[in-house]
């Protein structure tokens, strides 16, 4: 496969949560969503982001491989959105499996329709976001409409890929019962779903919006405690789900 360029936001080399095992993750500039409460507000637009080698990037990962064949780890592409630069996705995914190291992608699931069946071959696992349920939340999280998330995580389904759902619990936004309820649901009658994250809001990232003289709305909302944590999680426990 021929090299691609792609603009890439940062790597980050240890990560544990993103994907079992020792993570390589590559954070990908470009997203079309504006979540509210992203953490990553500078990997909005694709070119803040530095135009990178998709075979240099893979050089790099190369000399990590003696760790993820010890500790069971791989790659993930998380971002922004990994499926906004799909060829360049494409050869990272592709230089990676001829190296045998396991792949993971991190993703809202907007743009799944970009993702074709060869690519979704390169995949192992998908980090799948359910920001919401009820529709005109998912817009007010998001920007965007839930129809193309639930059609990739049922192709995904369809494909028999392994994912692990998440979603991030924010108080006064995502935390109505029938929020909450309506993404356990849907993601409980998913069979190929090994485990759920259950995320608290957090304001991590919020000096990063100051710094980019973006408006952060959330200003006045505070993590949830955690008995309302747990009690989310319950939720998706009654669906049968494998929740961290
Ligand atoms: S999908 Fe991720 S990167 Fe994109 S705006 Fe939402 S939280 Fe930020």
């Amino acid at each position: 496969m021929e090299d691609v360029m792609g603009y890439v936001h940062s790597v980050e080399t240890g990560g544990t949560v993103d994907g079992p095992g020792l993570r390589y993750i590559i954070f990908m500039s470009g997203c079309p969503l504006r979540c509210q409460y992203c953490h990553n507000p500078d990997t909005m637009k694709m070119k803040r982001g530095k135009m990178t080698s998709a075979y240099e990037l893979l050089k790099d990962i190369a000399t990590y491989r003696s760790y993820f064949e010890q500790g069971g780890g791989g790659i993930t592409v998380s971002g922004g959105e990994p499926l906004a630069q799909i060829e360049f996705l494409r050869v990272l995914l592709w230089g990676a499996k001829q190296m045998g190291i396991h792949t993971t992608i991190d993703t809202s699931g907007y743009l799944g329709k970009k993702a074709d069946d060869e690519l979704l071959d390169l995949v192992d696992l998908v980090l799948l976001d359910v920001k919401s349920w009820v529709p005109e939340t998912y817009k007010e999280v998001t920007g965007v409409d839930i129809a193309p998330t639930l059609d990739f995580a049922k192709r995904l389904q369809a494909k028999g890929k392994e994912v692990w759902g998440r979603f991030v619990l924010v108080p006064g936004l995502t935390d109505a019962p029938e929020n909450i309820k309506g993404v356990a649901k849907f993601v409980g009658s998913l069979d190929n779903v090994s485990r759920m994250d259950v995320l608290p809001f957090h304001k991590m990232g919020e000096h990063k919006w100051q710094q980019l003289g973006m408006s952060y709305r959330l200003d006045n909302t505070a993590p949830p405690s955690p008995e309302v944590l747990q009690a989310a999680k319950d939720t998706f426990i009654a669906e049968g789900l494998n929740v961290h």
